[in-house]
């Protein structure tokens, strides 16, 4: 049962107000719970929505989420930002059902341990200034080396973000793949590489080496960070997932219709 609640907001004037509003609408129907919510309430975008998720990620596996678009319409937003009343109606009323979303499980591998990140759009290893070679296993069998400005591994939620602005597919998120598609990757006579998109399973790790560093970052959803030199990466799908909470029957289709088609 949802008792409590939190909410992450974008700094921005709209955002604020309605969160104000939706809080004073709250009122008497669920309580405010910094530490414990059982639900999270993003206002703002699909930033707001991601950053929500790193913030709480601790939570992940007792909390819902929840987003409410003060733009226009996201993919992790099922509200927009005037239709506060029927989203408290919804909530009053108390029926949802949940969908949980997969994540990746990132671990990087230095001389110093493993740093390990989480991601619910996709993990990128990028390089800008020259090009990056990638040597890519997956379950430790060598598949390709790489050449280009990167690869990224996107989940099914992410496949709609930046993996679908590098040709790769939209994959329903009720499955539990993850999907490999390389930036600018060289085809020629010399350097080849798969060169289409390649979906993995929950079986499959894919683990990432590579013998120069400088300039190469490792990109975690609206995150990045400077990459110091690294035995390997390991990618592989998470045991936790994302429980985003549904009270409107918004299917996967409508969802890719709306933002991408009409
Ligand atoms: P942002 O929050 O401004 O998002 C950039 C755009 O990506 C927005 O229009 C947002 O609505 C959309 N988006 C985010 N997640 C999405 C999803 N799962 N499905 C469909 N659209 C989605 O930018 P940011 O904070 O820098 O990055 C957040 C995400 O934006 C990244 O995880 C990445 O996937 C995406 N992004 C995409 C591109 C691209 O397509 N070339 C470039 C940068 C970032």
């Amino acid at each position: 049962m949802i008792k409590s609640y939190l909410m992450v907001v974008k700094q921005d004037e709209k955002s604020e107000n309605i969160s104000n509003t939706l809080k004073e609408k709250l009122k008497g129907i669920l309580e405010y719970n910094e530490n414990e919510p059982d639900l999270i309430i993003s206002i703002g975008g699909d930033g707001t929505m991601l950053h929500a998720l790193h913030e709480y990620f601790h939570l992940v596996d007792h909390v819902y989420f929840i987003g409410v678009h003060t733009g226009t319409l996201g993919f992790y937003t099922d509200y927009q930002a005037d239709e506060i009343d029927e989203l408290v109606a919804d909530i009053k009323k108390g029926e949802y059902t949940i969908n949980k979303r997969a994540v990746l499980d990132v671990q990087v591998m230095d001389q110093n341990g493993i740093s390990q990140y989480y991601a619910l759009n996709e993990m990128r290893i990028e390089n800008p200034h020259y090009t990056q070679v990638l040597h890519v296993y997956i379950n430790e069998e060598h598949l390709e080396t790489f050449r280009g400005n990167g690869l990224c591994i996107s989940t099914p939620s992410g496949s709609t973000a930046y993996n679908k602005s590098l040709g790769g597919a939209v994959i329903h998120p009720d499955l539990e793949v993850m999907q490999l598609s390389e930036v600018a990757g060289i085809q020629h006579n010399a350097y080849r590489s798969l060169g289409s998109s390649i979906v993995l399973g929950k079986e499959q790790r894919v683990t990432l080496t590579c013998d120069r560093f400088d300039g190469v970052f490792i990109g975690i959803d609206q995150y990045s960070y400077n990459l110091k030199p690294f035995e390997k990466i390991n990618v592989s799908l998470s045991s936790h997932s994302v429980q985003c909470i549904q009270y409107r029957p918004l299917t996967f289709i409508s969802r890719i219709k709306r933002s991408f088609i009409s």
